[in-house]
């Protein structure tokens, strides 16, 4: 078997033919690039999570300023149809790292992406290079440089997307476009498949899941639909009674208003609205630590991803609902 592989590897080397195959560019009608383009951002648009940026013609870094934070868009924007119409190029982009992309793999790393599931894939600009598009099911996960430059494009990493054209004349897209729903994963099942390519240390998430799971509708997070105060005192729309978290030793440090959508706890001087409670509720912080400005950045994703996981809502109607928005921020 070995030696076939070494065979067959010289054989490649040598061979010139072999060489200028490899490298060839597909040509692509005008109207088939649109035709990716659209089939693409129609198939992304079902996961809001993701984003688009715009790039320059036949470049592959996005040109407007805080493209991370600002200037990305809805996948089916016209803003990037029209850019992508007028020539240029355009790219997926993932504000919160609960998306991801394996760009520029090795057809090792493509085997390593694609053991996980058959996912979304499309070829990129280098003859032989794919990309696969990975759904994180718990927590962000960041940009995590491979061998032979390929890259884990995580929180805030944007890859050129299918029917832009690469320098070298290639269209992303062009050749395999294998529109299926994108695998979902947790963070740690991700990287461990990556673990024998990535360059550097990364620290694996070692967290349980939360399996607990009790569906709900999006209308119910509200204080009033997440805490039972049966037996508890009523003053008004407000209860009081024990901390049903970690409890009460006088049955009476917990008071939840259901008018303002607000608890406080009189033990630790804490509270909040239903995002720091479904963040107590979850175990994601403890109730000492429920301040205002707490639950921000990978902690507002961590508590997304446990309320998925508790409530079974998805992160879109979950981050909606919660205070936040498509693009990875939230109200602080
Ligand atoms: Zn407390």
């Amino acid at each position: 078997m070995l030696d076939k592989e070494n065979i067959q590897s010289a054989k490649s080397t040598l061979s010139n033919s072999n060489r200028n195959n490899d490298k060839k560019i597909i040509k692509v009608s005008e109207k088939e690039r649109i035709e990716i383009f659209k089939k693409t951002t129609n198939f992304l648009s079902n996961y809001p999570r993701i984003r688009a940026i715009l790039i320059k013609p036949k470049e592959k870094t996005p040109f407007e300023p805080e493209w991370q934070k600002k200037n990305n868009y809805p996948v089916t924007s016209k803003i990037v149809l029209n850019h992508f119409l007028n020539g240029g190029n355009w790219g997926t982009m993932h504000p919160s790292g609960m998306s991801c992309e394996i760009d520029g793999d090795t057809p090792e790393i493509r085997k390593a992406a694609l053991s996980l599931g058959d996912t979304t894939e499309w070829n990129t600009g280098t003859p032989g290079h794919y990309c696969e598009l990975f759904i994180i099911k718990d927590e962000p996960v960041g940009n995590i440089p491979l061998v032979n430059g390929a890259y884990i494009r995580g929180k805030g990493g944007q890859n050129v997307a299918p029917g832009s054209i690469h320098p070298n004349g290639n269209i992303y897209g062009g050749t395999y476009l294998h529109l299926v729903p994108p695998v979902e994963v947790t963070k740690e099942k991700l990287l461990e498949v990556f673990k024998p390519y990535i360059i550097g240390k990364e620290k694996l998430s070692k967290k349980p899941e939360n399996t607990n799971s009790k569906p709900i509708n999006p209308d119910s997070l509200t204080m009033k639909g997440l805490v039972d105060v049966t037996g508890f005192k009523q003053s008004g729309s407000k209860y009081q009674g024990a901390h049903p978290v970690h409890g009460s030793s006088t049955g009476t440090n917990f008071v939840v208003d259901f008018e303002l959508n607000e608890w406080h706890c009189f033990r630790h001087g804490t509270g909040g609205g239903p995002l720091q409670w479904i963040a107590v509720a979850t175990g994601v912080i403890n109730c000492s630590e429920s301040v205002p400005g707490k639950i921000k950045g990978d902690l507002f994703w961590k508590v997304i991803a446990a309320a998925h996981n508790k409530y079974g809502l998805s992160y879109e109607k979950l981050s909606a609902a919660l205070g936040g928005d498509q693009n990875g921020k939230q109200k602080e």
